[in-house]
Parts: structure tokens; sequence; C-alpha cells
């Protein structure tokens, strides 16, 4: 149930920054996401869409996911690559095991759109 208790502060997270933008209404929100956040994407998504029925503010907000790719820098020739799954990355250039991870983890709200009392005509 971890991904519902994520799924209730994204809804928490939108109702804020409605309040502070004065919108009415949420329409989209973009979620950024990476394999190695260690989030169940499918399982949050369905969680938000559940939750969302309850709130008049969301009851029409599409979920859009963008998957951010796992992103490996080798630390002894600096080259940046990605890779697919995360088992024993090596550096396609050098060879070298000696890689650190840069992206992939993300977990963030990327952008939100908003629908405005200003706007309605
Ligand atoms: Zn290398």
């Amino acid at each position: 149930m971890h991904e519902f208790s994520l799924a209730l502060g994204l809804v928490d997270r939108l109702k804020e920054l409605a309040k502070e933008n004065n919108a009415k209404k949420i329409n989209k929100v973009y979620i950024r996401w990476g394999k190695l956040s260690g989030v169940i994407i499918d399982s949050f998504v369905f969680s938000f869409n559940m939750i969302k029925e309850e709130e008049e503010l969301l009851k029409n907000c599409e979920i859009i996911v963008n998957e951010e790719p796992i992103v490996y820098k080798c630390l002894d020739c600096s080259l940046e690559f990605e890779k697919e799954d995360f088992k024993f990355p090596k550096c396609p250039n050098c060879s070298s095991l000696n890689v650190k991870q840069i992206k992939g983890d993300a977990f963030i709200i990327e952008k939100v759109e908003l629908e405005t009392e200003e706007e309605e005509k």
C-alpha cells in the first residue's frame, strides 16, 4: 500500500498548488518517474485515479507519466550512457565497471496544468 499513500501525498500537494494559484480545477499532472525510484508506477496511477474521484478539484485530472531513462556515468572516462536494466553496468567505451548511476530514480511532479477563474469566460 506504499503507492496508495504516495498517491494521497500527491493529491495533497495538488490541492496546495491549486490554492496557491487560485485554481478551481487541475486538468493534468505530469510525473517524472524512473524505474530505480522503487515506486510501482501502475499501482500509483491506479491509486491516484481512485482517490481523484472524491475530489472536485481533480475529477478530470489526467495523470501523465514520463519515464526517466537509467543513466550511468563512467568514473574513468566520464562517458554518460543509458542502460535499460541496472545489473552490472559496464562502460561501453572503456569497459570500466567503475560507474555511477546519475539518473533513473526520479519521482517528482514535473508540471501541472491548472484552470484558473480568470481563464474561464
Ligand atoms: Zn568508461
